[in-house]
């Protein structure tokens, strides 16, 4: 039975072209009773047009097939739906402006229908389409904003090392990986020499420099994307190296302590030589050991204490403490 469309002259006419979303209403076979001027300025579709006509028929392009599927739902089934912009972004070839240009993307929207039994159509779906590019855009706003704060949470602001909250969660979930999977993992700890004389001698200022062109030198001293450089705090720094065992970590050590070295920074007040040094110390949890995450980073600390002792401008290994055997 073909049905009368919907009596849509004024003042209701005046009240659905108003409103600032789509409204369709359907019948069962999904023929189109009604259609309001928001669609018409965003499909180019006219009422008249659209009056009597199958709703997937009504678009210049097909509506997506998930559309198609939850019209049907809603008529047989009696089953509301919506189809979020998330996961549905554009179902309808609908656009922000028309006429549009040929490159124009369709503007993305929101979908609800609503199973309705309306006299004296009967069975009928009403279907909102609203406009969802304004909260995609605040959405990408937060988004970015939240990416920039944490961005800043992991980063040290004077060197642009990795933070020591950073350290702290990364070393966390290194370690457990390692353990799980039985994994070595070694931790290097660098100390600038001698750097309270620097300061008393050049100056705060000129010591945040030495410790900005300290860490750039060290980064550029590690070549795997895995192997991580945190400023642990003061002037010192941490090195996570993930899957490197003892002898490795010793020569990336070595390799750091030779490249601060190269940069020849003068330090009229160090003990040891008249430019900037740092001592260094390794720890390695090898593959199937099962010391602490806490071992590892004092037996790392002690390392670093014996290259102290012995002068500075060196690289000490300390393993780190095995749990007792029970008997
Ligand atoms: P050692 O060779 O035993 O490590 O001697 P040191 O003088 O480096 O050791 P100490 O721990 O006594 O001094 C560390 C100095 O590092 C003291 C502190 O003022 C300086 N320092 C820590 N953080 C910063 C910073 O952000 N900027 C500057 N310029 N100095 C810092
Ligand atoms: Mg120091
Ligand atoms: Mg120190």
């Amino acid at each position: 039975m073909k049905l009368d469309k919907f009596d849509a002259s004024p003042p209701w006419s005046t009240i659905f072209d108003a409103v600032g979303f789509g409204l369709v209403l359907v019948d069962a076979d999904a023929h189109v009773l009604l259609w309001n001027g928001w669609l018409t300025r965003h499909s180019g579709v006219d009422a008249q047009d659209a009056f009597g006509q199958p709703l997937a028929a009504v678009f210049g392009a097909a509506p997506s097939a998930s559309f198609v599927a939850a019209l049907h739902n809603a008529l047989h089934y009696k089953l509301p739906v919506v189809l979020s912009n998330v996961l549905h972004r554009c179902p309808l070839p609908l656009y922000a402006q028309l006429p549009m240009s040929e490159s124009a993307d369709r503007m993305p929207h929101a979908i609800t229908m609503t199973p309705l039994a309306v006299a004296p159509w009967g069975p009928c779906c009403l279907i909102q389409i609203a406009d969802s590019s304004r909260a995609i855009s605040r959405e990408k706003v937060l988004q970015k904003q939240s990416d920039r704060l944490s961005q800043e949470v992991m980063t040290d602001s004077l060197t642009r090392a990795f933070s020591r909250g950073f350290f702290d969660q990364f070393y966390q979930q290194e370690f457990a990986l390692a353990r799980r999977q039985g994994t070595k993992l070694s931790l290097i700890l660098v100390d600038v020499d001698y750097f309270k004389g620097y300061n008393d001698e050049y100056g705060h200022p000129a010591g945040d420099k030495v410790l900005v062109t300290l860490v750039q030198a060290l980064k550029a001293g590690l070549l795997r994307a895995t192997d991580k450089l945190a400023r642990y705090g003061g002037e010192e720094f941490v090195v996570i190296l993930p899957d490197c065992a003892q002898n490795k970590a010793l020569a990336i050590a070595e390799h750091l302590r030779t490249a601060v070295l190269a940069l020849k920074l003068p330090h009229r007040k160090s003990g040891m030589s008249d430019q900037i040094t740092i001592s260094l110390g390794v720890s390695t949890m090898e593959s199937g050991q099962t010391c602490s995450a806490q071992a590892l980073l004092e037996a790392a600390d002690l390392a670093l204490y014996a290259a102290k002792g012995k002068g500075r401008n060196g690289v000490q290994y300390c393993g780190p403490q095995l749990p007792q055997a029970s008997a």
